[in-house]
């Protein structure tokens, strides 16, 4: 039976479960004992069947999911699809086609994390490009948000 290969997320973890998809046992794996080279692994379970894994250990997944963030413009908010992120901006996709961005132009941004807590990140922005998606950069930062952002993108 070819099985595809199953990602497994190791970020934050010590002990990850990797379940059998012939039989359904669950293997309890260490994560201290996975070789953190990015390889598939052959993985062997008492029931004879094998599979291949993959071990997954960044925080941050870019694009996995994408967020939902508003931007407000001269005083008027528009939905936008975040699709990048880094410590000092992002990228989005502008949905609204009354939202018109040039570059120079600063802006207001707020978007949810996809962690845990699901943080509020908000703050001005100034437009660097342009295009199918804009690309901003943070300015003028609360300390609360940087703390947030380091704290996101420390490996
Ligand atoms: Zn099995």
């Amino acid at each position: 039976m070819r099985v595809e290969t199953r990602v497994i997320h190791i970020y934050g973890k010590k002990v990850v479960e990797v379940e059998c998809p012939h039989c359904g046992k669950v293997q309890k794996v260490s994560v201290e004992r996975i070789p953190l080279t990015g390889k598939e692994y052959r993985v062997k379970c008492p029931c004879g069947g094998t599979w291949a894994v993959k071990f997954e250990q960044r925080r941050h997944l870019r694009k996995a999911e994408k967020l939902v963030g508003a931007v407000t413009v001269k005083g008027i908010e528009y939905l936008v699809d975040i699709t990048d992120l880094s410590i000092s901006g992002c990228s989005f996709i502008n949905k609204d086609a009354r939202c018109k961005l040039g570059r120079g132009d600063t802006l207001h941004i707020r978007f949810r994390l996809d962690s845990d807590n699901a943080e509020l990140v908000e703050c001005s922005a100034i437009v660097r490009n342009t295009g199918e998606q804009t690309g901003v950069e943070f300015s003028n930062v609360p300390d609360r948000v940087k703390k947030i952002l380091t704290f996101h993108f420390m490996a």
